[in-house]
Formats: structure tokens, C-alpha cells, sequence
């Protein structure tokens, strides 16, 4: 059984590269957090312009951008911000690194989340896996380097604001049997309705499967386990 997930803590910025990368599956755990009170904001590198087939990507980058604001608002965080990174081409390095410890500096959160940036989404034993995309590999590696970056003063010294220091844990959503977790059962509803904002998105990834359906699908295959409970899993770093 993984471990339950601290809760001495009380602002998380979750971290994506793309809009809809939080709602496949993080935010059952961000509905359970902000209906126990945390506040939670979201800290997105791209808008996610490149995403939608058939849609270009000046029409796809703002629609998508509304979209995300909206999920989020059904899970109680009322503050999303972009950094406007060019969606497809996120880059592990320093520039990633600077902007995203500018936003840390920002927030000043004492939990900072990411997504799964391994290589792929399954586990190393299944054969055909599941590729990992470019830009998740990039971000998730970055905003764990960006944490500290945040608190020095001397790796990136033109970059604004205070240095933050205050960061106690970095939570990595984790796929297989997780470290940590944290139990989701009373965040599923609203999960599903968070990602069901992304309709267009949707509506164009599987033509053919009414919206509220994939969405459900989806939070089922990120949450249920195979004892029947709803958990969403993490790997954690110290701050
Ligand atoms: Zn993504």
C-alpha cells in the first residue's frame, strides 16, 4: 500500500506542459485538496496549440487556453497561468529552467506537483510501450532543477523576484505501484467534469465518443485501483 500523502502544506502549483495534462487524472487529487482547503494554482509552459488536428494553431492556442481555465475552476483553482512556451518543443535546460523558477519565485508554494516525465507511460516490463511525449520528458525533469533554481540567487542572477526557498516537497505523478498517494474517491465527480471542459479537444481526439464518456474513461483508467479504491500516486522529492 503506498503511503498517504502529506498534508503540511498549504499552496501547491501544479505543473504542466500542455492544457488537459493535469486533467488526465492529477485533478481528482487537486478537487480533493482544494475541498479540504489548500489553495492550488496551475503553471502551464505551454497553451497547447499544437494539439488539436485540423485546428491551427492560432485559433487552438487561445480556445485551448479557455478550456483549461474552465477545468480548473471546476476543481476550485482560480489561478492559471501560461508561460508561453511554443507547444512540441520544450527543451530540458536553462531557459525552461529560469522561467519556470520565475513562476516558483511568483507562487511561492510549499508544494510544487508535476506530471510523469519518464520515458514511457507504462512500466519497463510492457512491450510495445507507450512513448512518453517530448515535452512531458522536458518539463517534468526542469521543474524539479527550476525548485532549486528558484532558491539561489546565483545560477540565474537576472532573474526576478525573491528567491524561494520555501518549497518542502516535490510531488511526481508516478504510473505503476506509487511511493504515495493520495485517496481520490470524493474527487472523481468533479474530475470528470473538469476534463469534460475540454471539449473541443475531445470532440476531435474521438469523433465518435460523447465527451462526458471519454472523460469518465479516462479518470476511471488514472484512478481505480485493483483493490477498487481511487487513488492517484506520486513519486516525492524534497524541495
Ligand atoms: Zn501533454
Amino acid at each position: 500500500m503506498p503511503a498517504p500523502f502529506p498534508t503540511d502544506w498549504s499552496r501547491a502549483l501544479v505543473v504542466a506542459a500542455h492544457p488537459d495534462d493535469v486533467e488526465y487524472g492529477v485533478a481528482a487529487a487537486v478537487a480533493v485538496w482544494t475541498a479540504a482547503g489548500k489553495e492550488v494554482r496551475y503553471l502551464l509552459a505551454t497553451r497547447g496549440e499544437a494539439g488539436i488536428a485540423g485546428v491551427p494553431p492560432a485559433e487552438a492556442g487561445p480556445l485551448r487556453e479557455e478550456e483549461e481555465r474552465r477545468s480548473a475552476a471546476v476543481v476550485g483553482v482560480a489561478e492559471v497561468e501560461f508561460l508561453d512556451h511554443r507547444d512540441g518543443t520544450l527543451v530540458e535546460g536553462p531557459g525552461l529552467r529560469a522561467d519556470l523558477a520565475a513562476a516558483i519565485r511568483r507562487h511561492r508554494p510549499d508544494l510544487v506537483v508535476t506530471l510523469h516525465g519518464g520515458d514511457t507511460w507504462t512500466t519497463p516490463d510492457v512491450t510495445p510501450a507507450a512513448w512518453n511525449s517530448a515535452d512531458h520528458r522536458a518539463l517534468s525533469r526542469s521543474v524539479l532543477d527550476a525548485v532549486a533554481d528558484a532558491a539561489n540567487e546565483w545560477i540565474f542572477p537576472d532573474l526576478p523576484g525573491e528567491p524561494w526557498s520555501g518549497t518542502q516537497y516535490v510531488a511526481v505523478q508516478t504510473i505503476g505501484e506509487p511511493p504515495h498517494a493520495v485517496d481520490v474517491a470524493d474527487g472523481v465527480e468533479a474530475a470528470v467534469a473538469s476534463l469534460t471542459e475540454h471539449r473541443r479537444y475531445l470532440e476531435v481526439l474521438d469523433p465518435g465518443t460523447p465527451v462526458e464518456e471519454q472523460a469518465r474513461r479516462v479518470v476511471d483508467q488514472a484512478t481505480l485501483t485493483e483493490d477498487g479504491a481511487r487513488r492517484v500516486g506520486f513519486r516525492l522529492f524534497w524541495g
